[in-house]
């Protein structure tokens, strides 16, 4: 290196250059009010940094026990067939697409936003012959949509539909779907991502025949992986399936002998993973299902009633509590609003998608971050950044004090 008068200060030069690269990564402390990951309690990222066991160590074996019986507590089911895929809520996607669907089977598939989108692709790609029911993003799927492409497309093997639609903050409805699905033969998949441990996700009651969520939305754990679950009707399908599964890394015919008594290796368990999602769960279950469902209910509550003092008006007529989406005022830009809430307040809130891409703004009120402290924040946050007040009154209201 020419200009330098030796070797010796050519290499501490350049181990000053990396050393920012080498050195420990601080990130900051966040509250996080986005659509996904919500924050994170301190006794689940301590449950993280435990010893790594291996992957058949009975000790983690025990664990991975633990966690199944937890799972099937917080889906509300009895089916043997419950564990966390290696991967985020994606991942629980395609695991019941591709071990659901053979090549020209037949799928309906709902699309009110992002994620119904998302499932159509998946499906798509497993070589399913989809129908789409499509209704405009915001919205939910009316029933009688559902009975009259059931009706034309008797083939139907699967059904899919989003509860928790994330990208619009639209509450989807099942209970009726289900019968219809059911009466027709086909298979019911849901995505609960932006549901489970947050509102109710009554699998068994419900007839859900597959369902999947992920770890960081009302779980409160870091993305990573994706709790799914899967009916014995389910089951009956992928045992008489002719085809392989597609995917050698979601093929259920292989992972369950290792979640289950043989314990075959598959693939190395993200172990420290499921620490945390252990730890997540005991949080959910020491609070109770019905508890913590009724806490998020009163936090969006007491959000919403706060948004609308400000004007503030909400995009979904039937809102999900887990998530608040609302159309951006009139002659704000909304992407400045969240770089301040960003900066100034190190609160993370989402931004719209799809046609409401500069349109909306998402809060989400998912586990952790579902707390009045944050509701009266976020609001405190968007009075200053707006040059609007009475939303916090209003909230205090909500909460009837
Ligand atoms: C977040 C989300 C997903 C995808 O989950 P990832 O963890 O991002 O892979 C799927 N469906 C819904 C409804 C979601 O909110």
């Amino acid at each position: 290196m020419p200009g330098f008068p030796s070797r010796a200060a050519a290499g501490l030069f350049m181990s000053l250059l990396y050393m920012n690269q080498t050195n420990t990564f601080h990130p900051s402390q966040r509250v996080l009010l986005g659509p996904g990951p919500s924050d994170v309690p301190a006794r689940v990222l301590q449950a993280m940094a435990a010893p790594t066991l291996g992957h058949l160590d009975p000790e983690y074996l025990k664990l991975m026990d633990e966690t199944r019986a937890m799972l099937r507590s917080v889906f509300r089911t009895e089916n043997e067939l419950t564990l966390a895929m290696s991967g985020t809520g994606s991942a629980g996607m395609e695991t019941v697409a591709v071990n659901l669907v053979e090549p020209g089977d037949a799928a309906i598939v709902c699309i009110n936003g992002v994620f119904g989108t998302r499932m159509k692709d998946v499906m798509e790609r497993c070589g399913a012959r989809v129908h789409a029911i499509e209704v405009p993003w915001g919205e939910t799927i009316p029933a009688e949509k559902v009975a009259e492409l059931l009706k034309a497309v008797p083939e139907a093997k699967v059904f899919t539909i989003v509860h928790a639609e994330t990208s619009t903050g639209a509450h989807q409805p099942l209970e009726e779907i289900s019968r219809l699905v059911h009466d027709a033969g086909a298979l019911l998949i849901v995505d609960a991502v932006t549901s489970l441990g947050g509102l109710p996700v009554e699998v068994d009651g419900w007839g859900v025949d597959a369902c999947f969520s992920g770890t960081q939305k009302c779980l409160s754990c870091p993305p990573g992986l994706s709790p799914v679950t899967f009916s014995s009707r389910a089951l009956a399908r992928m045992d008489a399936r002719k085809t392989k599964v597609q995917s050698w890394y979601l093929d259920l015919s292989m992972i369950r002998n290792y979640w289950g008594a043989d314990r075959l290796y598959h693939h190395t368990a993200p172990i420290n993973m499921t620490y945390a999602l252990r730890e997540a769960l005991a949080m959910v279950l020491e609070e109770g299902l019905e508890n913590r469902i009724a806490r998020h209910c009163r936090n969006h509550l007491a959000l919403r009633a706060g948004l609308e003092a400000i004007g503030l008006k909400f995009i979904p007529q039937h809102s999900l509590t887990t998530l608040n989406a609302i159309h951006a005022p009139e002659g704000v830009d909304e992407a400045a609003v969240r770089h301040r809430l960003l900066h100034d307040y190190g609160i993370e809130i989402g931004a719209g998608l799809g046609p409401f891409k500069g349109k909306a703004l998402r809060i989400g009120l998912m586990g952790s971050s579902s707390s009045r402290r944050n509701v009266t924040l976020v609001l405190a946050a968007l009075e200053e950044i707006l040059g609007r007040s009475g939303a916090t009154t209003a909230a205090a209201a909500a909460y009837g004090s």
